[in-house]
């Protein structure tokens, strides 16, 4: 089942306490990570789809930092 909801904000990790992924891959900003599951993660500021249609089993305990808003998202678990 196509599932999409949005992740958290978090304050600013303290370096080297997570692993934040920045996108680098210039603009306009695609996804993070495409394919291989159901679960599309939006950045839970500006709305932004970061993760598409990906198997959430392999993106927890993960922080992205949005490239539209700069906000750092976390996702679940
Ligand atoms: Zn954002």
């Amino acid at each position: 089942m196509l599932t999409t909801f949005a992740l958290r904000i978090i304050p600013k990790p303290v370096e080297g306490t997570r692993v934040v992924m920045v996108w680098t891959g210039g603009l306009p900003f695609d996804a993070f990570m495409k394919g291989g599951g159901e679960t599309t993660c939006t950045c839970g500021n500006c709305g932004i789809s970061l993760l598409k249609n990906v198997n959430y089993d392999n993106i927890h305990n993960i922080v992205y930092k949005c490239p539209i808003c700069m906000s750092y998202n976390e996702t679940h678990i």
